[in-house]
């Protein structure tokens, strides 16, 4: 029989801790299905701000890399979630209540999520298991503060800078002065939105989610007319004719193939919140037609002349309270979803 020289107990401990470190994983507090695995303490902080946002990167890495480069003094970054590309596995690193280290002057009041992946190939890295895990992970962040979904839909650029106060959920380019680009052009903000919402998920809302009408082809009205103006922001090109046409449904069938969604040419739960652009005083174009139409339907008396000034404003003010809604004017998800009804 073999005895074990001090050398060899030495290497079989050293195995032992091995398998330990990869033993089952710790689960996180404030998301169950995420898997705890802390980053170094010297990579994150303390937080004051309450967390209102929620930050979208991209490793510019692998998985593992990210995970492992967060918890090495020398990163001085941090994220709260760390995202696999494969099957969606989620990591989490900081808890949400300190400050992770990813979005610089914005870091104090949001929750960082690293998706893995490259910015320049994001049809390789992007996945669909993806996007269902970030989406649950984002609209478990929001509910659970009782924040409603201000999830941005990459209507004004991949790379633009819209206020905090019109979006909830942006991309880290998105907040005010980044350097960096991530999650790029190909990350599917429209996709990521609806998905946040519920829509395609197949795991259902939170009871934030809202419903829309059905429409489909043979249907004629204002709530055709408003899909066809919205279709037309978004850069199709057919007639405003409130008559949900051949035209219109090749249209809607080809914003959803380019969207993620199931290309039935029917426009419901999961279309319309894809479809719905979020429109204020100052822009201009089809989804300004498309809230002038529709504020006239209620007796508004506006022109439709595709300019959102303050008579248009006021008429979304007058709108919102006639239906129960904060007057501010905005139309974002929920003023859309009562014109559409
Ligand atoms: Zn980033």
């Amino acid at each position: 029989m073999k005895t074990l020289s001090k050398g060899s107990l030495a290497k079989l401990f050293a195995g032992l801790c091995l398998a330990a470190s990869v033993q089952p994983a710790l689960a996180s507090a404030d998301y169950p299905p995420a898997i705890w695995n802390p980053a170094a303490s010297c990579n994150y902080s303390s937080r004051s701000a309450a967390v209102t946002h929620v930050t979208v990167h991209t490793t510019q890495g692998s998985y593992a890399g990210s995970i492992s480069w967060f918890q090495n003094c020398s990163a001085g970054v941090s994220a709260h979630y760390v995202i696999r590309s494969s099957d969606g596995q989620v990591t989490q690193m900081v808890r949400e209540a300190d400050k992770a280290w990813h979005v610089g002057n914005s870091n104090g009041y949001t929750v960082g999520i690293e998706h893995e992946g490259y910015v320049n190939n994001p049809s390789a890295w992007y996945t669909t298991a993806m996007y269902n895990a970030s989406a649950a992970l984002t609209r478990d962040i929001l509910a659970s503060r009782g924040l409603a979904q201000k999830v941005y839909n990459g209507s004004s650029g991949w790379n633009a800078v819209p206020a905090d106060s019109l979006y909830n959920v942006k991309g880290h380019v998105n907040y005010a002065n980044q350097s960096h680009t991530d999650p790029g052009s190909g990350w599917d903000w429209p996709r990521y939105k609806t998905l946040v919402a519920g829509g395609t998920s197949g795991g259902g809302g939170t009871g934030t989610t809202l419903s829309w009408p059905l429409v489909q082809y043979g249907n004629k009205g204002e709530r055709v007319r408003t899909i066809q103006y919205l279709l037309q922001q978004w850069g199709y090109s057919l007639t405003v004719n409130a008559s949900f046409d051949t035209a219109t449904q090749n249209a809607v069938k080809n914003f959803q193939s380019s969207h993620g969604l199931g290309a039935d040419g029917i426009v419901g739960n999961a279309t319309w919140p894809a479809l719905t652009i979020l429109t204020q005083q100052g822009d201009s174009g089809a989804k300004v037609r498309a809230v002038q139409s529709q504020l006239n339907e209620s007796g508004a008396g506006i022109s439709v002349d595709g300019v959102f000034g303050p008579a248009t404003a006021t008429a979304v003010r007058n709108f919102q309270t006639s239906k129960g809604l904060s007057a501010d004017g905005i139309v974002g998800d929920n003023t859309w979803n009562k014109m559409a009804w």
